[in-house]
């Protein structure tokens, strides 16, 4: 496999007494669609913004190639949860005053964005003022605004939440186009069907530790179940930790997956026998 585009290794990061992360090995090579998978407060927008470079892990490091991800901010295009979009500005204007800060040409960003604009028909909406746009809208100029400096990794945060079937059909459809030409796409949700669909291979954030990461088959494979969603429960189905309290006792499951994911023993069929 080649070189990781973005590598994570021994990432904990806490907030005072919360441990938003424990600890997060991983890797993310150039052309896949990764899904972080997990529910509320599982730690995947600490992960993204630590993978973004925009916050700093308490421990460990987040690399993109060989350099601290914090030092190559451009190599990255982010949609956050907020999209913060400046509402007197026209779509169009956002994203260019989004490009001139990475010292992109006018001409140069928009003919990046026109083609994915005409994709998630929104074409007509860039002269507009985004003071009263949809939320679909506002996810879609947000989506546009992280393409615009041609990024080599998009950081998608729960880029469907809120937003009706059509937008989100074409916020995915967008996500496979540029799968298909090579892009790669990290994309946070809690829709294990969505993760499925759009993905090629799944993480499974919970209570700030990965619990499993691989396709939707291998994740079958690992754990015997017939759905995602079985595997998912399985994965996650020890009693939620109460982050901060009792942080350092670690269900047995984690640190058996921590252990296989890390290469130390056991091996996945004694986990699952024992299980
Ligand atoms: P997710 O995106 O999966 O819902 P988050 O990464 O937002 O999860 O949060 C993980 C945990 O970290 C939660 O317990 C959350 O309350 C906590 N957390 C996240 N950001 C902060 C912050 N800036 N200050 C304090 N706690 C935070
Ligand atoms: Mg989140």
């Amino acid at each position: 496999m080649t070189d990781a585009l973005l590598s994570l290794s021994g990432v904990a990061k806490s907030f005072k007494e919360v441990d938003a992360l424990t600890h997060v090995d991983l890797e993310i090579h150039s052309g896949q669609v990764v899904g972080l998978v997990g529910g509320n407060g599982a730690g995947k927008t600490t992960l993204l913004r630590l993978m973004a470079g925009v916050m700093e892990p308490t421990k460990g490091s987040v690399l993109f190639g060989k350099n601290r991800v914090s030092n190559m901010r451009e190599k990255l295009g982010v949609v956050p949860e907020s999209t913060g979009l400046y509402s007197r500005l026209t779509a169009w204007e956002n994203i260019r005053y989004h490009s001139r800060m990475y010292g992109i040409d006018d001409d140069v960003a928009w003919s990046r964005v026109s083609h994915f604009a005409k994709m998630l028909d929104l074409t007509e909406a860039l002269s507009r003022h985004t003071k009263g746009f949809s939320r679909g809208m506002r996810q879609k100029t947000a989506l546009l605004r992280a393409l615009a400096h041609g990024p080599d990794i998009l950081l998608l945060d729960e880029p469907t939440a809120g937003l009706d079937v059509t937008s989100a059909r074409t916020v995915r459809k967008l996500v496979t186009q540029l799968r298909n030409e090579g892009g790669t796409v990290i994309y946070s949700t809690h829709h294990l069907a969505e993760a499925q669909q759009v993905c090629d291979r799944i993480v499974i954030v919970h209570n700030g530790e990965i619990r499993a990461d691989g396709s939707p088959r291998e994740l079958l494979e690992l754990t015997g179940k017939e759905t995602l969603e079985d595997a998912y429960v399985y994965l996650t189905s020890d009693k939620a930790r109460n982050r901060g309290e009792d942080s350092k006792d670690e269900s047995r499951i984690a640190s058996w997956w921590r252990r296989f994911l890390t290469g130390k023993t056991p091996t996945i069929s004694e986990v699952i026998e024992d299980e």
